[in-house]
């Protein structure tokens, strides 16, 4: 029996990297899954990958995280598709680096609006569900950079938003039966990381050799690290555990 045999769990941005890796880790352990991603059917061709067990379905669904209707509409369609909700993962994600006195309003705005604004729109539209049944886990991704990082002012502020918004989630949901929390990853492999490569003019795996050395456990994480924190953290032996941030970095951010 999986932890999460009979459970619906919505995943944002898990067309690739840390959400599918995370929505392929639920699937593993018996939930059905609905993927959103902005592209659907990047997000419908990712569904078809996860490796369900007998019975559980999968869905992709586009979304814009980031737009009140869009989000509304994604987790109507999940209930009304898939038959409920029980897990929210906030994860969907972009950046738009850049040092303070280069970055434009846009780019302020997007990464806020995709990470915080989005994180918002999507709990919102899910906690009614949660309240009703009095069940729900939501799990928001921050990030280490939300402890500061040099050309990333609007991605640390929202991303330390994120770790602000998940304790009032806390302590608002707690006596409904819900439980938020959020993972702080570090460095993960993923298109994000290789994206800021490609940024600095460095080869991939150059930067990640050099981010492995800089690490306490010298290695760099994958979706895998990040999905086996989030099976816990949305479990029902995590039920104690609530509003809190949890660093899944290899320890880069200790000393
Ligand atoms: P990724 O590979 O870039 O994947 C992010 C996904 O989110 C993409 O599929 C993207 O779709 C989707 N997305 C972007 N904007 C969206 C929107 N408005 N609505 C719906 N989906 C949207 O990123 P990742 O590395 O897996 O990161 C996942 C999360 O972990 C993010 O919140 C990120 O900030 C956080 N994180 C990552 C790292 C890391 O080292 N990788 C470290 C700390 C925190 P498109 O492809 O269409 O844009």
């Amino acid at each position: 029996m999986g932890r999460y045999d009979g459970r619906i769990v919505v995943v944002t941005g898990a067309a690739r990297g840390i959400g599918f890796g995370t929505a392929t880790r639920f699937a593993e352990e018996g939930a059905s899954v609905a993927i959103i991603d902005l592209d659907e059917s990047a997000a419908a061709e990712a569904a078809a990958k996860l490796p369900l067990v007998e019975g559980a379905k999968a869905l992709g669904i586009g979304c814009d995280v980031s737009n009140g209707e869009s989000a509304e509409a994604a987790i109507t369609r999940t209930v009304a598709e898939l038959g409920g909700i029980h897990v929210l993962v906030n994860n969907a994600g972009i950046t738009r680096d850049n040092l303070l006195f280069k970055m434009t309003e846009d780019d302020w705005d997007l990464v806020m609006n995709v990470h915080l604004k989005g994180a918002f729109l999507m709990t919102k539209a899910a906690q009614k569900h949660f309240v009703e049944q009095k069940y729900g886990k939501i799990l928001n991704l921050s990030s280490v950079s939300a402890l500061g990082n040099r050309g990333q002012a609007n991605y640390s502020a929202a991303k330390m938003g994120v770790q602000g918004f998940t304790r009032t989630l806390g302590i608002e949901l707690g006596p409904f039966g819900i439980n938020a929390n959020a993972i702080a990853p570090g460095f993960i492999a993923t298109e994000m990381t290789d994206a800021t490569a490609a940024r600095l003019k460095m080869d991939v795996e150059e930067f990640r050799r050099l981010n492995a050395e800089a690490n306490p456990v010298r290695r760099v994480g994958f979706p895998e690290d990040i999905a086996a924190a989030a099976a816990f953290l949305c479990s029902d032996e995590a039920s104690y555990i609530t509003g809190q941030t949890l660093y899944v970095d290899g320890g880069a951010k200790l000393g």
